[in-house]
C-alpha cells in the first residue's frame, strides 16, 4: 500500500474507533441517578426571552450584583505580583488566613477556636460541603437534608453512595426541621445533618433553642452537624444572626462552613472555609489533600485583608438589601402576594397565586411580565408552592418588577 493509502486507511481506522469509543461512553450512576435539575426549563425560556430582546428583570440569582470592596480588589492586585504566591499553596489554606479566620470568628461571635486544627481554607463554601460527605459517609449511611433547602447538601451525599433523608421545612414549623417526624431506624443510620441559618431559600433564622434541639439529637444518635452559615452577616432590623459554634456543645459534634462570597461580594474569587471540631476539620482536610491543592495565596492575601475589614463597611451593603426588600415585600403585599418578609439573607419566599404551582407560576412570569425568579420546587418538593426572589437587583426595577406582575396576576 502507498503511503497515501496506509495514512488513509489509519485514519479511517482511528476515526471509526472514535465514533466506536464514543458510542461507549456511559455515565456512571452516580451521574445517571442525579435528580432532574428543574431550573432547565426556566433557563431555557429565560434565553428565549432574551434572544427576542425581551427586557427581562433578572430576580432567579443568587449571586450579588455589587463589587467587591475596592480594598479588596486592592489588596489582590498587591498580592499577585509576589512571587511567592505564583506556586502551589497548601490544601488546608496559608497559617495567615487561618489566622484572620479565626480572629474573624472570636470578633464577631466570640467564638475561640484554634487556627491550625479547627479552621480549614476552601474553594468556597459549596467545594467543602459537596466534599464533607466523602469522609465521613459509607453506603447506605443517612444524611439528613433540608427540604427546600440548597442542592449541594443531597448531591454531595449522594456522590458519597449516602442516602439522603429530606427533611421538610414547612411554615407551620417556622421552616425549621421537626425532628420527632423522623423515624427511629433513620436516625439509628444517620452519619450527618446538614442545617443552614440564615436560611436560602426561606430567609428564615432559627432560634438558639433550635440549634439546641439539633445538638442533643446528634449527641443521641451520634451524628455529625454541618451548618452552613453563608448569610449571616446579611440581616436587617439590627437582629445579627448567630453561629452555631457559640452554643455549648456545638464543637463536639460539628462544624460550620461560611465564604466570603455574600459577605463580601466575592462570589467570583472562590474562597471559604470550614471551623468547628477538629475530627471533622481532619477528615474534610484528608479528601481535600488528596483533590485539590488549595486557594490561590494572593486571592487568601485579599481575604485577610476582608476579613479584618471594619465591620462598618457592611452597613450601607445590609441598607441596600434592606430597601430592595421592603420594596419587593411591599409591592408583593399590594398584589395580594403572600411572602416571609425576610430579616436575613437577599432571598424572599413567596407563595405562588392558588391558580398555580411553583413552576406554572415562574414561567407564566417569565412569558407574561419578563420577570425570572426561581421556583420552590426546585429546592426540594417541599418547597412546591412557593417561588424565591432575590434581591440582587435594585430598587426600581424591584418596582417595575412589582408593576408588570399586577397587571398579570
Ligand atoms: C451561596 C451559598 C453557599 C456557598 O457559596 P460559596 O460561594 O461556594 O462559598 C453555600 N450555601 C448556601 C446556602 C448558599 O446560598
Amino acid at each position: 500500500m502507498s503511503n497515501a493509502g496506509l495514512w488513509q486507511s489509519a485514519a479511517l481506522y482511528y476515526g471509526l474507533l472514535e465514533i466506536e469509543m464514543r458510542k461507549t461512553i456511559e455515565l456512571a450512576e452516580r451521574v445517571k441517578h442525579l435528580p432532574p435539575y428543574l431550573f432547565d426549563k426556566i433557563d431555557k425560556l429565560k434565553k428565549q426571552a432574551r434572544s427576542k430582546g425581551v427586557d427581562l428583570i433578572d430576580l432567579s440569582i443568587g449571586d450579588p450584583d455589587i463589587p467587591t470592596p475596592a480594598h479588596i480588589v486592592e489588596a489582590l492586585r498587591a498580592a499577585a505580583s509576589k512571587p511567592e504566591h505564583h506556586r502551589y499553596p497548601s490544601y488546608e489554606g496559608m497559617a495567615a488566613y487561618r489566622e484572620a479566620v479565626t480572629g474573624w470568628y472570636f470578633r464577631r461571635f466570640g467564638v475561640r477556636l484554634d487556627p491550625v486544627t479547627e479552621a480549614l481554607s476552601l474553594i468556597g463554601s459549596k467545594e467543602g460541603i459537596g466534599h464533607l460527605p466523602l469522609a465521613f459517609v459509607n453506603q447506605g449511611d443517612v444524611v439528613l437534608c433540608p427540604s427546600p433547602g440548597y442542592p449541594v447538601y443531597a448531591v454531595g451525599t449522594m456522590f458519597a453512595g449516602g442516602e439522603a433523608y429530606l427533611m421538610p421545612l414547612l411554615e407551620s414549623n417556622g421552616y425549621f426541621p421537626d425532628f420527632s417526624a423522623i423515624p427511629e431506624d433513620i436516625l439509628r443510620r444517620t452519619k450527618l445533618m446538614f442545617l443552614n441559618y440564615p436560611n436560602n431559600p426561606t430567609s428564615a433564622l432559627c432560634s438558639k433553642e433550635q440549634f439546641i434541639e439539633a445538638i442533643e439529637l446528634a449527641n443521641k444518635y451520634n451524628f455529625i452537624i454541618c451548618h452552613d452559615a453563608a448569610y449571616t452577616e446579611v440581616y436587617f432590623n439590627g437582629k445579627r444572626p448567630m453561629s452555631f459554634l457559640e452554643l455549648d456543645g456545638a464543637k463536639d459534634v460539628g462544624v460550620e462552613f461560611h465564604s466570603l462570597s455574600k459577605t463580601y461580594n466575592m462570589t467570583g474569587w472562590r474562597i471559604g472555609f470550614a471551623v468547628g471540631n477538629a475530627d471533622v476539620i481532619f477528615g474534610l482536610g484528608k479528601i481535600k489533600t488528596n483533590l485539590d491543592s488549595g486557594v490561590f495565596q494572593a486571592v487568601q492575601e485579599a481575604a485577610v485583608t476582608a476579613l479584618n475589614t471594619d465591620d462598618a463597611i457592611l452597613a450601607p451593603l445590609r441598607e441596600t438589601y434592606r430597601l430592595r426588600r421592603d420594596a419587593l415585600y411591599d409591592g408583593l403585599k399590594s398584589i395580594g402576594i403572600e411572602a416571609v418578609k425576610p430579616e436575613a439573607t437577599f432571598y424572599l419566599w413567596a407563595k405562588v397565586p392558588a391558580r398555580f404551582n411553583s413552576e406554572s407560576f415562574a414561567v407564566h412570569l417569565l412569558e407574561n411580565a419578563g420577570i425570572s425568579a426561581t421556583p420552590g420546587n426546585g429546592f426540594g418538593e417541599a418547597g412546591e408552592g412557593f417561588i424565591r426572589f432575590a434581591l440582587t437587583t435594585g430598587v426600581e426595577r424591584m418596582k417595575e418588577a412589582v408593576d408588570r406582575m399586577r397587571k398579570i396576576i
